[in-house]
C-alpha cells in the first residue's frame, strides 16, 4: 500500500470482516435492513443510550445532531478550536456560526469549560465537546453548564468509542460511556478510526424528541423505509419534513458489527502501545505527553506528544519521515482556516500553541512493540543532535 516502514494507523481486520461482507452480498439485500437494525441495537447497548442511528458518515451525524437538536440560522455553536473541521462545517451548514473556545491546556487539549462559560451569549444554542484522541472532556462541568443555561450538548466522539467517564469522587456522569453524557453524540467509522468500515458513522441519543427527528431526516423525511415496504409492513409513505439521504448500508453494517465486537480487544492493544510509548518517552527532556493520569478512561485513538517549540516538533517530524515513520498533525487551529475568517492573532493562545507543538505518532492495535521503541529512539536521537 505504501512504503512507510510504520504507518500512522492500520486496520484491525481478519477473516471475520470478509465473511460478514460475503454474507450480505449473498443475501441479496444491500441497503438498510436487518444488519443495520442489528448494528444499531448493539451499538446503543454498547454506549448505553436508548437510540442509535447508523448514517453515512460522522459529518452526516453531526449535521443531523445539530438539526434535530434545534440549532437554527443565526444561532451560535461553541466548539473547541482544536478539532477536525467537520463540526464547524456542519454548524455553517445549518446556518449557525461556529464560536471557537480555547482548549484547557497543552496536556489537556479538550475544550475548556471556563472558556465555554465566557463565550456564552444570548444567541448560543449548543456546545460541541470533542473527546480529543479518545480522552474525555471535563464532562461533569460541561453537562452542568449546558443544563444550567438550557444549551444543547453535542459529543463529537469519533476518537472516543469505548471510552468511559470515571470520576473518583463519583460525581455524575460517573460510569457513563463517551456518547451517553450529552444530549446527542456522533461517531465515525472512517478507515483510520478505532471502528473502521471505510466510511460511515452513528448518531446516538437518549432523547426521544431528537431521535424522532433524526429518524425522519436521515431518509428524505419519509415516514417508512424501503425495507418496511419490501416486507409488506407498509404500503406507502408521507414526507413529513424535507430530509436527506444519510443512510448506511448492509455490507458495512455487517463489517461494523464484527468491528464493534472486537473493539474492547483493539482498544486494550492500543493501551499497551501507549504504555510502551510512555515508558520510552516520559523521562525525555522537552517532551510532554497529554492526559497522563487518565489512561483507563481513554479509547486511545491517537498517540500525541507535545514538544517545547514548533522548531523541535518540525525537526523530529522530518527525522521520522526520513526513517519512513508516518506522523500527522491533529489539528491546525480551526479558527485560522480561510473558511472561518482566518482570524489569526488574538485569542485561543493554548489552541495555537498546541497546534504548533503537537505531533501524532503511529498507533494501532497491531503496532509491534519493538517498532514503538524504534520510533522513540529516532525522536530522542533527533532531539539530541539538535542540542549539539
Ligand atoms: C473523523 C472525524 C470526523 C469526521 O468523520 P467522517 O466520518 O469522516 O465524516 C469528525 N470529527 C472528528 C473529531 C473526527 O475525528
Amino acid at each position: 500500500m505504501s512504503d512507510w516502514r510504520i504507518p500512522l494507523s492500520d486496520l484491525f481486520y481478519d477473516s471475520r470482516e470478509e465473511e460478514a461482507a460475503l454474507r450480505v452480498i449473498r443475501s441479496g439485500w444491500l441497503s438498510m435492513g436487518p444488519e443495520v437494525a442489528a448494528l444499531e441495537e448493539e451499538f446503543a447497548a454498547f454506549v448505553g443510550t436508548r437510540h442509535a442511528f447508523a448514517v453515512s458518515s460522522c459529518t452526516a451525524a453531526l449535521h443531523l445532531a445539530l438539526l434535530a437538536g434545534g440549532v437554527e440560522p443565526g444561532d451560535e455553536v461553541i466548539q473547541p478550536a482544536v478539532n477536525f473541521v467537520a463540526a464547524a462545517n456542519m454548524t455553517v451548514a445549518v446556518g449557525a456560526r461556529p464560536v471557537f473556545a480555547d482548549v484547557a491546556g497543552l496536556t489537556e487539549p479538550t475544550i475548556d469549560p471556563d472558556a465555554v462559560a465566557s463565550a456564552v451569549t444570548a444567541r448560543t444554542r449548543a456546545v460541541v465537546a470533542m473527546h480529543y484522541g479518545g480522552h474525555l472532556c471535563r464532562m461533569a462541568e460541561l453537562v452542568a453548564l449546558c443544563r444550567g443555561r438550557g444549551l444543547l450538548l453535542v459529543e463529537d466522539a469519533p476518537h472516543a468509542i469505548g471510552a468511559r467517564f470515571d470520576d473518583p469522587r463519583g460525581r455524575p456522569p460517573d460510569g457513563r460511556a463517551a456518547g451517553a453524557m450529552g444530549d446527542v453524540a456522533c461517531f465515525s467509522f472512517f478507515s483510520n478510526k478505532n471502528l473502521a468500515t471505510g466510511e460511515g458513522g452513528m448518531v446516538v441519543t437518549d432523547r426521544d424528541d431528537i431521535a424522532d427527528r433524526i429518524r425522519l431526516l436521515r431518509s428524505h423525511g419519509m415516514t417508512t423505509l424501503t425495507w418496511d415496504r419490501h416486507r409488506g409492513h407498509a404500503a406507502g409513505y408521507d414526507v413529513a419534513v424535507p430530509g436527506y439521504n444519510y443512510r448506511f448500508d448492509e455490507t458495512r453494517a455487517a463489517i461494523a458489527r464484527v468491528q464493534l465486537a472486537k473493539l474492547p480487544a483493539g482498544n486494550a492493544l492500543r493501551l499497551g502501545r501507549v504504555a510502551a510509548y510512555r515508558e520510552h518517552l516520559s523521562a525525555v527532556d522537552g517532551i510532554a505527553i497529554p492526559f497522563a493520569e487518565r489512561d483507563e478512561q481513554s479509547a486511545h485513538h491517537l498517540m500525541v506528544v507535545v514538544f517545547e517549540d514548533q522548531g523541535r516538533r518540525d525537526r523530529v517530524r522530518e527525522a521520522l519521515t526520513e526513517a519512513r515513520v508516518q506522523t500527522s498533525l491533529h489539528y491546525p487551529c480551526a479558527a485560522d482556516f480561510t473558511a472561518f475568517g482566518g482570524s489569526a492573532g488574538a485569542g485561543l493562545p493554548t489552541s495555537r500553541e498546541f497546534a504548533a507543538r503537537a505531533l501524532t505518532l503511529p498507533l494501532y492495535p497491531g503496532l509491534p512493540l519493538d517498532e514503538v521503541r524504534f520510533v522513540c529512539d529516532r525522536i530522542v536521537r533527533s532531539l539530541d543532535s539538535a542540542k549539539r
